[in-house]
């Protein structure tokens, strides 16, 4: 609705007449401004003239009309529909009374308030468009902000708004606003409001009130639903630019003092200067965001015009100093191998406006350096009259190299695909079937098939039958599971099979519909003999170490059994199957057990081999010996994971070689038959004597009690003698204990006295005995060291006799002695029997060694011995002493548990 400046009621302005009495009181109205007024005269008591008027004027006529006589009266008056009349009169006396004379100067006066009102409104629009146009761009929000409120606060608009289009050109939105501190809000900024107000008349302003906007947009109609308002439209050369929004603001009445035109004005003043400085803004932006795009592709644009002209990033990429320079230098810039073609390009560009569009390579500035790559683009441009031509550069050196990258590493992987013992392939998904459409290069040496020849059914044909089954469940449970492995034999060329280890996935599209498999062959047909061969050997290992007479065995390093081979399980008398898992250590004694453990735990990488001789408890039957060989398995850290063993049964060899001791044995006995013979005979003598002298007495009859019972002691004595040397040399002859027991040395020297003794001193020989009463243990059996020791004082003996065959006067003796450290017992035999031949000391301990005629020397007592010591640990040795042989056993000693 447009603004209606003559809405107050038209009088044509012929005035006003009053009769008035002489108090001033009203009695007649006339003239046409009475329709005006808005209390019409009444008919029954006249009412004083200035309750006809607004209140301000009444003092003008206060007191009785002769009082205002003479002076000129403006009166304002109270007319219809809340209006003011503005008169201008005199009063002048009447026949009765008086009578007022008024002209209406309401025109007058309100073109004066125009005139006063649009000074302002200019002087307002003057000073807003300056602000706005002198103001930073960083102020402008502010200060567009500060120019509402003068705008606002002048005009007393409670809220108002200036709405812009958006950077689309489409929607209007409040582009910034204010309103007085006490008035609802309206809008807010960036609030959009749609694209009503385009509907609008673009030449006028428009007032909005509740009803009156029904056939606005919704949005425009929700603000102004309950609010009286003003749209004040903005129009430039581009069409309506912005639009000034007031609110709660009753345009109409009373009739506001600015005009269409002030509208317009001082919208222009607002919205102009801001549309330019917002306009300046962007592009402000824009170049920002141009520059800032450019520096980061490295990229600008050109111009051929006197010269080049480049975007001054751009020349700084490049590394040129001026923006502007001639043609040759930019030339210059790039490597000579596309300068040629840049150049004829350009004029191709300048005679025939033929766009140009070229990749070149920078000037390399360091040859180590990957090369830098502009996209060249120009082309001719009409500007007016002139045409230029222009165009923009792109660095694409990242787009190259990669580009370069990929060819080459595109040509590396053709290379290893063509190269690779593996044939790659891809079969397209077709209706159900899987068509060969795809083999690498390395199908024609493998097979020698091409793709032509390896079609879905010709491919079938070409797997072996007995396979064909397994080509279809791969191929189903590639298709339903998306990938597969499968091995089967294809023919080649040739007629030959080879065996394909055959990898494939399935690819899908979008839908997860199967597009094609890609897979892979791999001829393991080598492989597959190795296996072969290997499971061959295997087998030939194992029948092996199955039939091998050794018994074979593995077992954990806590002796648990994880293998065992036949012969170890029929001498064990186990199912062989049962073995495994099965103690090893419960077929040796405790010590045994404790030994062989500690064997193997000196078991290292270095020397995993081990060597020894065991013996097995087999209950109920009889004492086995093994010869037994452990070699250890190791992992990386040298830990011991396995024993692998071979066992030799050597119990044969071991009963000989205790039958060889035992006779060994037995020819001591023998060879000391004759001190044996006098040890005895010793006891009978003294016997016999004591019994012809009782028998004598006996005879005489003088028997007395006491001499009897000494007689009968005497014999007693000697009986228990013997008896002690019988018994002994039955204890000697006895065989050897199966096991070695720690026992004391000294017990094997008191025995051998036992034996020995007496027939030494019944020879004539001086028995020196020294140090026998230490307290250690050796191990071992002490009939043996007895043995040895008895040997040693039989061949003294002899040798000491033969000595006094000779010398007559000889006085032969024995010494023997012993001595102990922490570590070892040593027991020395000496005689003074003049020694052995220094050229035999090598050769004594050698079996059947001796010096002795036939018949009397085995040569077996010494190498028996030696054998005997060495079994305890210990060493038998030999030397000359002073005045005869001096043999010493040495022994380690056992430390007690
Ligand atoms: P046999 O006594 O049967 O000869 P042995 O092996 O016991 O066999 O001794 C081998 C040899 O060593 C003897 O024949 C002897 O020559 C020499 N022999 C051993 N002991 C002595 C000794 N105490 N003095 C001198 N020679 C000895």
């Amino acid at each position: 609705m447009p603004l209606d400046t003559r809405a107050r009621p038209v009088v044509p302005s012929v005035g006003l007449q009053l009769q008035l009495d002489s108090q001033g009181r009203v009695l007649q109205i006339s003239g046409p401004v009475r329709h005006s007024l808005a209390h019409p005269l009444s008919g029954s008591t006249a009412r004083h003239l200035s309750e006809y008027l607004v209140p301000g004027s009444r003092l003008a006529v206060e007191g009785p009309p002769s009082e205002w006589h003479g002076h000129s009266l403006d009166l304002d008056f109270t007319g219809l529909g809340a209006t003011t009349l503005h008169l201008r009169g005199w009063a002048q006396p009447a026949e009765d009374g008086w009578l007022l004379q008024l002209l209406d100067i309401g025109d007058l006066l309100q073109e004066r308030q125009q005139a006063q009102t649009r000074d302002t409104c200019q002087a307002l629009a003057a000073r807003c468009s300056e602000q706005l146009r002198l103001c930073s761009l960083t102020r402008l929000p502010q200060v567009l902000r500060e120019q509402l409120q003068d705008l606002a606060q002048h005009w007393r608009i409670p809220c108002v708004a200036i709405a812009l289009l958006d950077e689309a050109q489409q929607d209007w939105r409040i582009h910034s606003h204010y309103h007085a501190h006490d008035a609802p809000r309206l809008w807010h900024t960036d609030q959009s409001l749609g694209t009503g107000l385009d509907s609008l008349d673009g030449s006028r302003p428009h007032v909005l009130h509740g009803v009156q906007s029904a056939g606005l947009d919704p949005r425009l109609r929700d603000i102004f639903a309950h609010a009286e308002g003003l749209l004040v439209p903005y129009r430039d050369a581009q069409g309506i630019g912005a639009w000034l929004l007031c609110g709660f603001y009753p345009a109409v009445q009373p009739a506001p003092a600015l005009g269409e035109r002030d509208w317009l004005l001082l919208l222009a003043a607002l919205a102009g200067p801001l549309l330019g400085r917002l306009r300046e803004q962007q592009q402000q932006q824009q170049l920002q965001r141009l520059d800032a795009l450019q520096g980061l592709l490295g990229s600008g644009w050109w111009e051929l015009h006197e010269g080049v002209q480049l975007a001054p990033q751009l020349a700084r990429n490049l590394h040129l100093e001026h923006a502007h320079l001639p043609l040759s230098e930019w030339l210059a810039v790039f490597h000579p191998v596309d300068r040629a073609e840049l150049q004829s390009r350009l004029q191709d560009l300048l005679q025939c406006d033929r766009p140009l569009l070229l990749s070149v390579r920078l000037q390399a500035r360091d040859e180590c350096q990957a090369p830098v790559w502009y996209r060249l683009q120009g082309q001719m441009l009409q500007l007016g009259e002139q045409r230029r031509p222009v165009g923009f550069m792109l660095d694409i050196s990242d787009i190259k190299n990669q580009q370069q990258q990929a060819a080459a590493a595109h040509a590396r992987l053709d290379n290893l695909i063509a190269s690779s013992p593996a044939v790659i392939y891809v079969q397209r998904y077709e209706e159900g079937a899987l068509q060969p459409c795809f083999f690498s290069d390395s199908l024609l040496p493998l097979l020698g098939w091409q793709l032509s020849e390896l079609t879905e059914t010709s491919l079938i044909e070409r797997i072996h039958p007995d396979d064909r089954d397994l080509y279809f469940v791969r191929t189903r449970q590639l298709l339903r599971e998306g990938s597969v492995r499968a091995r089967y034999r294809m023919r080649d060329r040739a007629g030959d099979y080879h065996w394909l280890l055959d990898e494939a996935r399935l690819l899908r599209n979008d839908l997860g519909l199967p597009v094609e498999a890609v897979g892979l062959w791999l001829d393991d047909t080598e492989a597959t003999l190795a296996t072969e061969q290997v499971r061959q050997s295997e087998e030939r290992y194992r029948i092996l170490v199955e039939d091998s007479p050794a018994m074979i065995c593995r077992y954990r390093p806590d002796l648990t059994l994880t293998f065992a081979n036949r012969p170890l399980a029929k001498y064990l008398e186990y199912p062989p199957e049962q073995l495994p898992g099965v103690d090893l250590g419960s077929w040796l004694s405790a010590e045994q057990r404790a030994a062989f453990l500690l064997r193997i735990q000196q078991l290292t990488p270095e020397f995993p081999v081990s060597t020894a001789e065991i013996s097995l408890q087999l209950p109920g039957r009889e004492h086995a010996w093994w010869v037994w060989s452990d070699r250890g398995v190791f992992d990386d850290q040298g830990q011991l994971l396995e024993v692998q063993a071979v066992g030799r049964d050597n119990t044969e060899v071991r009963r000989s070689q205790q039958q060889l001791m035992q006779s060994a044995k037995m020819a001591t006995l023998g060879e000391m038959a004759t001190g044996l013979a006098h040890e005895i005979n010793q006891p009978l003598n003294v016997m016999r004597m004591a019994v012809a002298n009782m028998l004598k007495r006996l005879s005489n009859g003088d028997v007395a009690a006491d001499y009897l019972q000494d007689k009968l002691s005497r014999i007693d004595t000697q009986v228990q003698r013997a008896a002690r040397v019988v018994d002994h040399m039955r204890v000697f002859g006895r065989r050897s204990e199966i096991e070695q027991q720690p026992f004391n040395p000294t017990q094997a020297v008191e025995g051998t006295l036992a034996l020995l003794a007496e027939g030494m001193r019944g020879k004539g020989v001086e028995l020196r005995i020294h140090h026998l009463d230490i307290e250690v243990q050796v191990r071992g059996h002490v009939d043996q060291l007895e043995q040895v020791l008895i040997n040693l004082l039989v061949n003294a003996r002899d040798a000491l006799l033969s000595k006094r065959e000779v010398q007559q006067a000889f006085e032969p003796w024995i010494t023997l002695r012993a001595e102990a450290d922490t570590r070892a017992v040593r027991l020395w035999v000496e005689d003074n029997g003049g020694g052995i031949d220094p050229r035999l000391l090598e050769r004594i301990f050698e079996p059947f060694f001796t010096t002795k005629p036939v018949g009397v020397g085995t040569g077996l007592g010494l190498s028996v011995s030696y054998g005997i010591v060495q079994n305890m640990g210990g060493q038998l040795s030999v030397h000359n002493a002073e005045q005869g042989a001096c043999f010493c056993i040495e022994l380690p000693i056992v430390p007690p548990t």
